[in-house]
């Protein structure tokens, strides 16, 4: 390519948010680069893992809930079209014990936006799935039409159908730009320059170190660990349909049934020690590893003992309240930044890329809660 070619959008970051900002744009006839340093949902980007829970329950967070909805459809259609089966609908299973408040507004949100749901008692849930240990649960919401996205290959889906309209996809990295006002050109690593009309940062945990200045203390990557068990292979007790994807939220513990293979899938939600996404070791500690093996066999006591069949160490993207960041760069006025995905950004792929095509071909309205200046330099997280 010659450095005279201009792009309508470029793209820096090729996660679910880049994959699908960029499927959004060209689905609207615009000429868009998509650049990611080591390739789509590569093994240390927060897209990486193998799955991802999608779920409409989001407590009083209508906002969410809706673009889950939404995001839900357009997984389903692409999937459909490229004849991928990459969402498995295993049900979601939210479970609540003395605290059920976040439940209750859960309900309340899911009735008012026409989810399909249905309520439990512990009674109720121990004859329907003989195989948990409800200690501590009092009662249960199952979503039954969410379930789990086949997270890194569902990336690399959107990206190969992007591809498909035209959308030109390219291996480099992209050095931190400088100036103010407006950013004419980005440079690769390699020294290539790429112009365009505009240009969306969409870097994940990178963030921060691909903007110092600004984002360096507002964009907050842990370090999170997940583990997978084996089940034995006659006992379809673990499997779907017979157990749905988990969340317990009072314990920051979620997991999911055995797909593809793969074992029981087990993680702590609460937020690891910082890290750099770069340099962080993507070996799991012994800590997490006791911990997960813990509260696997407490919920499932048939699994005790089962051997660890893979384990994943990645990293979320926080924002300080766990807001997307949907922005743009305050001194740079064609320059956006998209992230903060903070652990649950992953099933809003799609809506955050139509959000983000939106604002720039339409100017549309921004959202408040997603702005820049609602991103503060100390953490409280409030989205879950
Ligand atoms: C363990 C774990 C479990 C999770 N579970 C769920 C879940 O169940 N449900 C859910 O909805 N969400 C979940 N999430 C959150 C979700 O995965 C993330 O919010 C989402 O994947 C973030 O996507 P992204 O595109 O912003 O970032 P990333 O996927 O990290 O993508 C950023 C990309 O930018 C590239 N990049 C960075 N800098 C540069 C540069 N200078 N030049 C070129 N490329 C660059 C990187 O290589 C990377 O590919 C989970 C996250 C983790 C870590």
């Amino acid at each position: 390519m010659g450095t005279q070619e201009k792009f309508d959008v470029a793209v820096i970051g090729a996660g679910v948010f880049g994959a699908w900002t960029a499927w959004h744009l060209a689905k609207r006839g615009k000429k868009v680069m998509l650049l990611d340093a080591y390739g789509p949902a590569n093994a240390l980007a927060s897209s990486g893992g193998e799955s991802r829970i999608i779920r409409m329950g989001y407590g009083a967070d209508e906002l969410y809930t809706l673009w889950s909805q939404q995001s839900l459809e357009q997984w389903k259609k692409l999937f459909a079209v490229l004849k991928q089966p990459l969402f498995h609908e295993t049900g979601v299973l939210w479970l609540a014990g003395e605290d059920d408040s976040q439940l209750k507004r859960t309900a309340t949100t899911l009735r008012h936006c026409k989810v399909r749901f249905e309520e439990f008692d512990r009674a109720a849930l121990e004859a329907k799935y003989p195989q948990v240990s409800f200690e501590d649960v009092k009662k249960g919401i199952l979503e039954p039409k969410s379930g789990v996205l086949m997270a890194r290959r569902a990336v690399a889906a959107v990206v190969e159908d992007a591809v498909r309209r035209g959308v030109e996809y390219r291996n480099d990295q992209v050095v931190k730009p400088t100036g103010s006002g407006r950013l004419e050109q980005i440079a690769t690593s390699k020294g290539e320059r790429i112009s365009a009309e505009h240009f969306v940062f969409a870097c994940g945990a990178w963030l921060g170190k691909v903007f110092p200045e600004i984002l360096g203390e507002r964009i907050f990557p842990t370090r999170q660990e997940v583990f997978f068990f084996d089940v034995p292979a006659d006992d379809t007790r673990f499997a779907p349909p017979a157990l749905p994807t988990w969340l317990f939220q009072e314990d920051l513990f979620y997991g999911m049934p055995e797909l593809e293979g793969k074992g029981v899938k087990i993680a702590y939600d609460g937020h690891g020690e910082p890290v750099d996404p770069d340099t962080q070791s993507r070996v799991a500690t012994p800590v997490a590893r006791e911990r997960a093996r813990a509260y696997l066999e407490r919920r499932f006591p048939a699994l005790k003992g089962a051997p660890i069949l893979d384990t994943r160490v990645c990293q979320y993207e926080n924002s300080s309240n766990g807001d997307f960041l949907i922005d743009r760069h305050p001194g740079m006025e064609n320059v956006w930044f998209v992230g903060g995905g903070s652990g649950h950004g992953f099933k809003h792929g799609p809506a955050v890329g139509e959000c983000v095509t939106r604002r720039i071909l339409d100017r549309a309205e921004a959202e408040r809660r997603f702005s820049l200046a609602t991103k503060a330099k100390t953490q409280n997280r409030a989205v879950y």
